[in-house]
């Protein structure tokens, strides 16, 4: 027995859970730890009974409520170690100042500089080289702060209202609520290698996406396989690869492309989305679908579908007309994935 419990999909969060008659994998936890675990209770996911968190990547409509959902059940996250480090860096504060501030503040270095030199007879080349390498430190942090590509500190706990609800106060407890990345245990895997959770054996593939070292996941447990393929730019060999002799498939179908193009998103967004690194849009799924895909799933999940940019009967439409042209590939069902509500569980 094989069940998908899609909690939510979209780009305002997103998590699944897979399980096995004996093991449960909670996939990416990018609501909060109480919406996460009121989703669980509605679709009736035992939340205590989860083994481990899997992490697809690090955008935060997969991970927001990841560090305390994860302390609270007290479970190991899986990561690849890019990803860990990019979640690190995310919830690590940093000092930030405008750039007129900075300016203001190496200006000021060189005036003590120059009076320190003056006021010392003998010139120390190790001083000055020392202070070099302060400054260019410091340019090298602003810059990280100033970047549009750098990821905005987070506290998540003083974010999360349910953190005292989640993180129960004990000394223990409080200490690690100081350190937001602290986790009860990470295991790092790799993309391409097989491991196992309990008697679920996963293959992570490389997905095309903007983020440290995304993936997607095949799912295989008493010969029943579950795949989930979202944010990615487009199709690769290596992903059409993987998703071969699927029974359960969780695949992106995010936008629109006219919806896109005449929608609310900025010009940069939207590029964003459209490139090799950002979404796959109905037709892209579509496409997939009718050249590529081998036609095996019972169940095609549609997910990741954008509130702006899509409406769920295109999504549903492009794929079903996909598959219409296949005669063979009329038992397969399609479900379309929510952002709002836990989709019914999936068992095969
Ligand atoms: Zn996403
Ligand atoms: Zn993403």
């Amino acid at each position: 027995m094989m069940r998908m419990t899609v909690l939510a999909s979209g780009s305002k969060g997103n998590s699944t859970v897979i399980s096995s008659s004996r093991t449960r994998v909670l996939v990416d936890a990018g609501l909060s730890c109480r919406e996460l675990l009121r989703r669980m209770a509605l679709a009736g996911e035992d939340p205590s009974t989860l083994d481990a968190i899997l992490i697809t990547h690090e955008h935060q409509d997969h991970i927001a409520g990841l560090g305390v959902l994860a302390r609270r059940l007290r479970i190991p996250v899986f990561f690849t170690e890019p990803t860990h480090r990019a979640w690190v860096r995310m919830l690590t504060p940093r000092t930030t100042m405008s750039y007129a501030k900075w300016l203001d503040h190496v200006q000021r270095e060189k005036e003590a500089r120059a009076q320190s030199v003056a006021s010392t007879p003998a010139h120390d080349p190790a001083v000055e080289a020392a202070s070099i390498a302060h400054i260019s430190a410091e340019a090298a942090a602003l810059d990280a702060t100033l970047n549009p590509t750098a990821v905005i500190a987070v506290d998540e706990d003083a974010e999360d209202p349910d953190a005292a609800l989640c993180d129960p106060e004990t000394p223990q407890a409080a200490r690690q609520k100081a350190d937001p990345t602290h986790l009860p245990a990470v295991e790092y895997f790799h993309a391409g290698a097989n491991f196992c959770i309990g008697d679920i054996a996963i293959t992570p593939f490389t997905i095309p996406h903007d983020a440290a070292d995304p993936c997607g996941f095949v799912f295989e447990s008493e010969g029943i396989r579950m795949a989930l393929a979202t944010d990615l730019g487009y199709m690769p060999p290596n992903v059409k690869a993987a998703l071969k002799r699927i029974d359960v498939l969780l695949l992106e179908s995010n936008h629109d492309l006219e919806m896109l193009k005449d929608g609310p998103y900025p010009w940069s967004v939207k590029q964003r989305v459209l490139s090799r690194v950002g979404h796959l849009s109905n037709h892209a799924t579509a496409e997939f679908l009718q050249k590529d895909y081998d036609g095996t799933a019972a169940w095609i999940v549609l997910g990741h579908l954008s509130e702006s940019n899509n409406a769920p009967e295109l999504a549903r439409l492009a794929a079903e007309q996909a598959l219409a042209n296949h005669p063979t590939l009329l038992g397969n069902r399609i479900l379309l994935a929510d952002q709002a509500t836990p989709l019914e569980p999936i068992c095969l």
